[in-house]
């Protein structure tokens, strides 16, 4: 763990909403790849869709990623990296491997249909290779602009003549992969108006960059195929490659960046601790045991990418709440006393001992300081619990306390009144924190201390 490396792995999300658990999978898997071998985790904003990509959601997920506690070690955006991918795509159009195209969107999805109604592949029949330049020059006056299309490398001489070109990659996460190359179509690298998509800046900022591993959903299988052409076309070693399974909400769907309730954002809100969210983001849809780590190092060494599954997994956000509840029930007061004293609810050691077993959102202990410290409706006495009460407060032992007070006392009235079990203790109980459930009241005794006690008491 931690010997520096050459491993450099990037999360890649594009600014153009707020991260949701199946991004924040993507950006661990990546990070923890990292963090094991002591490499390096690079943020790369693919911001070149200008319209949709904002600001505020580029903050969004750097502050996502560091409540997380994923700190990236560089943080690159593709909008201010244009010049160098114009430089690529010349190269490639130099090379005859970047095509114009004129189809107005309609046309594409025309043909599409067409192909699909006779049975066959909806692949890109290569038309606008066949223009020639008069053809072209008339559309561009007609104001069509074009768009560019790469030029896969599965034909032998004749573009219009494909045939079976295998791309082979020894998966991360998968294994043996093969894509054809002859079964998609040659992948739109420029937009009509001139931005690029994210395959080619994607490959020039990997090759930029020397990221080593390529982590990502596994929507991106056949990209990957097309991408390692792209790499080999400018003259560059690709780099590995690893598709994990995706996460689908609970009725099956893919979640989008509109899925609010999958959003870190909103689990943030909701007091989940953080590493409940990346222990469930991490374990589930992999072979191993979804259990709660305490720190990403510990998850590190927990996870291993083999054992990601194939087929996708659903996340169910109810798994969240017994994460969470097994992290704070085991927290130790190390841990937790920074994030009391921020609450203004550092009561000591005692106290967080106390309650921490019935914590299930650590800022609830805000509410046990408060019973501590008697901020609450005392419960009403029931007629026959008055004298027994009074008893209590009179037997109530001396200062100072030894550790086992609660035994000593409970074993006296026990002794003297008869009474057991629910009987005596649910009036005591009741007495001294208003409630009828709570921390055990062995553990908490101690921290409310003679005096608040004995003023509890009649
Ligand atoms: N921006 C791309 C996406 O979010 C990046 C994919 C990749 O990791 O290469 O799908």
């Amino acid at each position: 763990m931690n010997t520096p490396s050459n491993i450099v792995v990037r999360f890649a999300p594009s600014p153009t909403g707020r991260l949701h658990i199946g991004n924040i999978r993507t950006a661990l898997l990546n990070w923890l790849f990292a963090a094991k071998s002591g490499g390096q985790f690079v943020l790369r904003l693919d911001d070149t869709d200008e319209e949709r990509s904002t600001e505020e959601f580029a903050l969004g997920i750097v502050e996502d990623l560091a409540w997380l506690g994923m700190d990236p070690h560089r943080i690159e955006k593709q909008s201010s990296r244009v010049a160098i991918y114009d430089k690529t795509a010349d190269l490639l159009r130099s090379k005859g491997l970047l095509y114009p195209c004129f189809e107005t969107p309609d046309e594409i999805e025309r043909r599409r249909k067409r192909l699909m109604a006779r049975g066959l592949p909806p692949v890109y029949d290569r038309a606008a290779l066949k223009l020639t330049d008069a053809e072209k020059a008339e559309f561009q006056e007609q104001g069509r602009k074009p768009h560019w299309r790469f030029l896969l490398p599965n034909y032998e001489s004749s573009p219009f003549e494909t045939r079976r070109t295998e791309v082979h990659w020894d998966d991360v996460m998968r294994g043996d992969q093969t894509v054809d190359l002859a079964s998609m179509s040659d992948p739109v690298l420029i937009r009509g108006d001139g931005s690029y998509l994210y395959t080619l800046p994607s490959v020039v900022d990997d090759v930029d960059m020397g990221v080593t591993h390529v982590i990502r959903g596994g929507d991106h299988i056949t990209n990957t195929g097309a991408q390692i052409a792209v790499f080999e076309a400018i003259g560059a070693a690709p780099p590995a490659f690893g598709h994990h399974n995706l996460l689908m909400d609970s009725s099956g769907e893919g979640l989008s960046k509109r899925t609010g309730s999958m959003s870190i954002a909103s689990l943030r809100e909701d007091g989940f601790e953080p590493m409940a969210v990346a222990s469930l983001a991490t374990l589930i849809g992999t072979g191993q045991a979804v259990e709660a780590c305490r720190n990403l190092v510990e998850l590190a060494d927990t996870f291993d990418p083999k054992k990601v599954s194939k087929s996708n997994a659903k996340f169910d956000r109810g798994e969240l709440d017994g994460l969470n509840e097994k992290l704070l029930h085991t927290m130790s007061y190390g841990e937790a006393q920074e994030r009391l004293q921020a609450l203004n609810s550092d009561l000591g050691d005692g106290f967080w001992t106390a309650v921490r077993a019935n914590l299930s959102r650590f800022s609830e202990v805000e509410q046990w300081k408060a019973v501590v410290e008697g901020e609450f409706e005392a419960a009403e006495v029931a007629d026959e619990d008055v004298e027994f009460l009074r008893q209590a407060a009179e037997m109530l032992p001396d200062m100072p306390w030894s550790t086992d007070v609660w035994q000593v006392w409970t074993a006296a009235l026990k002794e003297k009144t008869g009474r057991k079990g629910r009987g005596l203790f649910m009036p005591l109980r009741k007495a001294l924190t208003g409630l009828e459930h709570g921390p055990e009241l062995a553990a908490l005794l101690p921290v409310i201390g003679w005096e608040r006690t004995r003023r509890r008491l009649p």
